[in-house]
């Protein structure tokens, strides 16, 4: 729990879904005013039966959002970040360095953004890039940078669990080490009734296998309270 005097929370969310398939049933009971910022809305991602095509996923995508807005009261801001599709690199290839400019460009982007929408009754989650996906890396190293790491003083925070990957993903980095020694963690078990219904808006990206997966089989929300050497300690990649 965070504090029933925090009434707003801001997502970081690398992909339109990520913030809802993570921490959505979490978000909703808790507070009364929810603000995504979806980073890499650009997007040939998609399951089978949908034209891999950059005019056609992200339109899709966006719909997914506005259905989630309108039951929910989600409100999402969109980054227009190419993802890894669109880059043309396997997400979960780890010898791809990082881009530093794609990097800078982001958090440059969170940054001004959480200049306008933070408040002082707001707390904002991160996603701990478990899964080590480029894009929730990216994501995750953003506050990492100078400017975003200095702002973080003044900010509440927690870093959230990418799912489906926690418990089920060889690919770590430091800050995961970090998690689980300094971390204090919190887990959310939610109605899987209400999860699925919130879970089949994103019908684009979730077959029934996977909703199955993230209610049934893993079944719970979770996040930490860290400190800010979190950020720095996840710069280090441990890949066995
Ligand atoms: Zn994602």
């Amino acid at each position: 729990m965070v504090g029933k005097q925090l009434n707003k929370i801001i997502v970081i969310s690398p992909h339109r879904d990520d913030a809802v398939i993570s921490i959505g049933d979490y978000i909703f009971t808790n507070f009364e005013e929810v603000v995504v910022l979806n980073v890499f809305t650009e997007s040939i991602s998609a399951i089978s039966n949908i034209p891999k095509e950059k005019e056609v996923v992200p339109k899709i995508r966006k719909h997914e959002d506005q259905e989630v807005s309108r039951i929910y009261g989600f409100k999402f801001i969109d980054g227009h970040f190419p993802d890894t599709s669109l880059r043309g690199i396997n997400w979960f290839d780890q010898s791809i360095p990082v881009d530093k400019t794609l990097l800078n460009k982001v958090s440059n982007w969170i940054d001004s953004k959480l200049d306008k929408i933070l408040t002082k009754n707001c707390i904002l989650f991160i996603p701990a890039a478990y899964g080590l996906h480029h894009d929730h890396y990216l994501c995750l190293l953003s506050f990492a940078e100078n400017k975003l790491l200095r702002k973080m003083k003044k900010i509440k925070f927690r870093v959230y669990c990418d799912q489906p990957y926690y418990f089920r993903d060889k690919l770590f980095h430091k800050g995961h080490e970090y998690l689980k020694q300094h971390g204090q963690f919190n887990s959310h078990i939610f109605n899987t009734r209400s999860k699925e219904n919130m879970l089949k808006i994103y019908k684009s990206q979730l077959t029934d296998d996977r909703i199955n997966l993230l209610t049934k089989v893993i079944g719970t929300e979770c996040f930490w309270e860290v400190d800010l050497i979190f950020f720095i300690q996840s710069k280090q990649k441990l890949i066995s």
